[in-house]
């Protein structure tokens, strides 16, 4: 569902968040395979590097180029950053019925499901839609939202400038994402 925010300010996000209710069940629908790609989580470089040393665990063990690629007519393949590598269809992370990086999740696990499109609110099915959420709660949400899309602009935007830089190439495939273009 998409629906036109009034304001941006947090309180009114919150505000918002709370008439609609939202609580995780913990059913890991989000997290294991669905009916298309609603389980392909995007991850920034940042991201990487805030999982990887405080999960101890090596982005070659979990993270791959996002697997949508654009042919240029040159013949240069490339694609827009990384994604959680998935197993069987699920989140490689998500093991035993929980996520093993749950303190750490990527922004997109954090605030599903929810997502700030410019000025609009967007919630995707969730079992989890409808239930109470108390004020503080709706409240670090919110600000959950704002840093995401703040983090997802920024990144786009640099995303943005490191294309308009970018020199054609034989074989391969470039992933270019905010710090830059790797040849995978
Ligand atoms: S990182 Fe964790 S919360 Fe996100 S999809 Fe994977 S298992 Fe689920």
């Amino acid at each position: 569902m998409r629906e036109h925010l009034a304001t941006k300010d947090e309180e009114s996000l919150a505000a918002r968040l709370q008439e609609i209710g939202f609580s995780c069940t913990r059913c890991g629908e989000c997290c294991r395979q669905g009916a298309g790609d609603d389980n392909l989580v995007m991850v920034s470089p940042a991201e990487i590097r805030r999982i990887s040393s405080l999960c101890q665990v090596r982005p070659e063990e979990y993270v791959e180029p996002y697997p949508e690629r654009v042919k240029f007519s040159d013949g240069t393949e490339i694609t827009f950053g990384w994604a959680i590598r998935r197993v069987a269809g699920d989140c490689t992370f998500y093991r035993d019925g929980s996520c093993q990086v749950y303190a750490e999740r990527p922004w997109i696990c954090r605030t599903y499901p929810f997502m700030l499109d410019g000025e609009d609110l967007l919630t995707f099915p969730c079992p989890g839609l409808g239930s109470p959420i108390g004020k503080e709660e709706a409240r670090a949400l919110a600000r959950d939202l704002r840093s995401r899309q703040a983090a997802e602009e920024e990144e786009g935007e640099k995303i943005r400038q490191a294309i308009s830089a970018l020199r054609p190439v034989d074989e391969g495939c470039l992933v270019v994402d905010g710090e830059g273009v790797t040849r995978v």
